[in-house]
């Protein structure tokens, strides 16, 4: 009965750009804002790609309960606010979630019906490539999102699909086809 649906795996393995294939096949689906500690990226803005906090709010937002899962991942942290999800669930649209593996965990014990996407690179090689080209990370930065990343990979077998993010319409294919089962199985009431 999934439709809230969270997309996980590592930094730099093309949640994102899946994500934005996805919703132009299946328009109706719809993204859940982060909130994030980490500073904007150039051409991010505040509300439409993160809610970016200052430490102290997330904080006072964690304390009040606000977040349905929360992270810290390379030293800043990462959440997804309750109201962000139920405003769009309460309305009844199918949302996406692009969190990391830890948040992921945290949403499968919360909401065992939402179903979860492990995206996986075809190698840590081409990880790096991507995190590289991408040109959004200093190298220290880069480095240290491959640590994660290799611990990262080991989950994947935590996971309801996998989707090898190798030739990108393939994945795109893959993903779509994952969702809209899901979703055909679980109308609009
Ligand atoms: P994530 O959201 O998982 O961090 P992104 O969507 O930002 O990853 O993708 C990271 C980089 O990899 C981007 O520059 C993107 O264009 C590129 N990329 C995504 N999918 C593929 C693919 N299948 N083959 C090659 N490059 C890809
Ligand atoms: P980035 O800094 O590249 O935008 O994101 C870093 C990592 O944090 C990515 O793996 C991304 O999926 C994850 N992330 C983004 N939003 C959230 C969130 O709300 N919760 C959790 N747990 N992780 C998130």
């Amino acid at each position: 009965m999934a439709r809230v649906f969270v997309i996980t795996g590592p930094s730099g393995v093309g949640k994102g750009t899946l994500i934005r294939s996805l919703r132009e096949q299946i328009p109706e689906l719809e993204l859940s804002v982060s909130a994030t500690t980490r500073a904007p990226r150039p051409g991010e803005a505040d509300g439409v790609d993160y809610h970016f906090l200052s430490d102290a709010e997330f904080q006072r937002q964690v304390d009040a309960g606000e977040f349905v899962e929360h992270a810290t991942y390379s030293g800043r942290r990462y959440g997804t606010l309750r109201a962000e999800l139920e405003r769009r669930t309460a309305a009844g649209s199918p949302v996406v979630l692009e969190i990391e593996v830890q948040g992921a965990r945290q949403v499968r014990a919360a909401m065992p019906e939402a179903l979860q996407v492990f995206i996986a690179p075809p190698s840590l090689e081409a990880l790096r490539a991507r995190l590289v080209g991408r040109g959004t990370d200093d190298p220290r930065d880069v480095e240290a999102r491959l640590r994660v990343a290799e611990e990262e990979l080991t989950a994947q077998d935590e996971f309801a699909e996998v989707v090898v993010n190798d030739r990108l319409e393939d994945a795109v294919d893959a993903l779509t086809r994952i969702v809209r089962a899901a979703l055909d199985q679980a109308p609009r009431r």
